[in-house]
C-alpha cells in the first residue's frame, strides 16, 4: 500500500500542528510520501508565510527595505524548529534566499520557499529524504506544466526511495527558473506525486473534516459528504465550493486513485472520499448544494423564432463578440434567455443589445438583474423519481419565486435561478428538505 499525503497551510502552521501532522503519518506505514505547503495562519489574524514572501520580495525589488519582513519569516520557522526540537539551521537558506532577491530571482521563486523551507524541516523531523521539487516538477518554458517529463522522472526518482518529502506549490523550468502553480497549488502538487508512484490514495489533509453538503455560512454545521465522484465535484466547484485546487484532479482522475480530504485537526473523521465513479449510494439523493450570486439574464422573444435556423447561432456570436461566456440558455417556442455574469456582461450592455437587434431582429428583449444560481448536485438523482418536485414545493413554500431551471441530459444537476435576496433562504429550504428531515 503507497500513500500520497498533502498537508496544507494551517496543518503545518506551528510546531503544535506539526506534532498532529507527525503522529497521522506514523499511525500508518502506507503514508510514504509527504507533500507540505507552506506554514499558514495560526490565528484569524495571523499571515500566511507565502503572502510574507510575496510582499517582501515585492518590497526588495522595489528598493524598499524587506529585512524585518524576512525576519519575520525566518522566525516563523525557527519557531516550529525549537517547538520539534530537531537538529537543523535554516541560516545559510536564509543568506541564499535575500542573495536571490536581490539578484531578482522572480515572485515564483520567493513564494517557493515557503514550501521548500517546510519541506526541510519535515524532512529532518520525520527522518524522511528531502527531495527538491524543482528536480523533479518540469515547466516549459512559457510556464505551462509538463506532465509527461515530470511523471517520468518522479517515477525514476521515487522508485528507490522508500519515503519521502517532496514541497508542494512549485517545480522549475528547464533553465533552473522556479515557477509555482497557482495559488493554492500543493494540491495539484500531491496529486502529480500521487499519479507517479501509483498510489493507492492521495489524502489530502486540512482543516475541515471533507466537502460540506452546503456552504457553512449559509447552512449551521452542514453535514459531511461522505464520497462525491469527480464530475459531482466539478459542478459544486464551478459553483463555488471550494476544498480543493480545480486542477488537483486531473493527474489522478484517470488512474483510479481516490483523493481523500482529511481534516488534521479530527483525524478520526473519515473525510470525503472523491473517485471516478461508486455504486455507493449517497446518503441523501443530493450530493451536494451550492450557489453564486450576481448574474443577469437577457430574454429575447421573436414570432416563429423555433423555425428560424440558425437564431441560437446569431444570438451567441454577439455575446461571442464580446467575450462573455454564457452560463444557461433555458429556451421556449418563441423565447430565448441567456444567463452571464452580471460583471462580465455590464461593460459590455449596449453593444451586446444593438448587436443582437442587429442580428436577430427580436420583437422584444428584456433584461433582468441580480440574479443569483443554485446547483442542486447529486449522482442519486437519476434513479430516484420525484427530486424536481420537492425542490419546488420546498421553495413555494419558502415563498421563493423560481426564475429559471435548467436540467443537464446528465441528470445529475438541477439548475435553479432565484433572485440575488432569495438565495441563502433557497437554500435552506433545499437542505432543509433533502438533509434536515432525513437526519
Ligand atoms: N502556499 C501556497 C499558497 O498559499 C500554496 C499552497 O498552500 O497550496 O497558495
Amino acid at each position: 500500500m503507497k500513500k500520497v499525503v498533502k498537508f496544507g497551510g494551517s496543518s503545518l502552521a506551528s510546531a503544535r500542528q506539526f506534532k498532529k501532522v507527525g503522529e497521522i503519518i506514523r499511525a500508518d506505514k502506507a503514508r510514504r510520501y509527504v507533500v507540505p505547503s507552506a506554514p499558514g495562519k495560526r490565528n484569524d489574524k495571523d499571515d500566511k508565510v507565502t503572502d510574507l514572501l510575496y510582499q517582501c520580495y515585492d518590497a526588495a525589488v522595489e528598493g524598499k527595505s524587506y529585512k524585518k519582513i524576512l525576519e519575520k519569516i525566518k522566525s516563523r520557522y525557527e519557531e516550529i524548529i525549537e517547538g520539534l526540537d530537531v537538529n537543523l539551521s535554516l541560516d545559510h537558506e536564509f543568506a541564499n534566499i535575500e542573495e536571490n532577491f536581490a539578484n531578482k530571482a522572480g515572485r515564483d521563486y520567493a513564494a517557493s520557499r515557503g514550501e521548500y523551507l517546510n519541506g526541510m524541516i519535515m524532512a529532518a523531523y520525520l527522518g524522511y529524504e528531502f527531495i527538491d521539487a524543482a528536480q523533479v516538477i518540469f515547466f516549459d518554458e512559457d510556464g505551462n506544466f509538463e506532465p509527461e517529463s515530470t511523471n517520468q522522472e518522479l517515477k525514476e526518482r521515487l522508485e528507490h526511495v522508500e519515503r519521502a518529502v517532496i514541497p508542494g506549490f512549485y517545480g522549475a523550468k528547464h533553465d533552473g527558473s522556479i515557477k509555482t502553480f497557482s495559488r493554492g497549488g500543493s494540491d495539484v502538487t500531491g496529486s502529480i506525486v500521487a499519479k507517479a508512484i501509483h498510489a493507492d490514495m492521495y489524502e489530502n489533509w486540512t482543516d475541515v473534516s471533507g466537502f460540506l453538503v452546503a456552504d457553512p455560512r449559509i447552512i449551521k454545521n452542514p453535514e459531511v459528504i461522505e464520497t462525491i465522484t469527480y464530475k459531482e465535484l466539478r459542478e459544486l466547484a464551478y459553483m463555488g465550493a471550494s476544498v480543493l485546487h480545480e486542477d488537483a484532479i486531473f493527474p489522478v482522475r484517470k488512474e483510479g486513485i481516490p483523493i481523500n480530504i482529511r481534516n488534521t485537526n479530527r483525524p478520526d473523521d473519515k473525510g470525503t472520499l472523491i473517485v471516478e465513479s461508486t455504486v455507493r449510494k449517497p446518503r441523501y439523493t443530493i450530493t451536494g448544494i451550492a450557489g453564486k450570486k450576481g448574474f443577469c439574464s437577457i430574454n429575447i422573444e421573436k414570432a416563429m423564432m423555433n423555425a428560424e435556423v440558425g437564431f441560437g447561432r446569431k444570438v451567441l456570436e454577439v455575446f461571442e463578440n464580446y467575450g462573455i461566456s454564457f452560463e444557461h440558455m433555458p429556451s421556449g417556442i418563441d423565447t430565448m434567455t441567456i444567463l452571464v455574469h452580471q460583471s462580465e456582461f455590464e461593460e459590455y450592455e449596449q453593444s451586446v443589445i444593438a448587436g443582437i437587434h442587429r442580428a436577430v431582429e427580436p420583437d422584444y428583449l428584456e433584461m433582468e438583474s441580480d440574479l443569483a444560481l443554485i446547483a442542486v448536485v447529486g449522482r442519486g438523482m437519476k434513479a430516484s423519481r420525484g427530486t424536481a418536485g420537492r425542490i419546488f414545493s420546498a421553495l413555494a413554500h419558502a415563498r421563493i419565486n423560481v426564475k429559471m431551471i435548467d436540467q443537464g441530459s446528465s441528470e445529475l444537476n438541477i439548475i435553479i435561478g432565484v433572485k440575488n435576496a432569495d438565495f441563502e433562504g433557497a437554500i435552506k429550504a433545499i437542505y432543509d428538505i433533502f438533509i434536515a428531515t432525513e437526519l
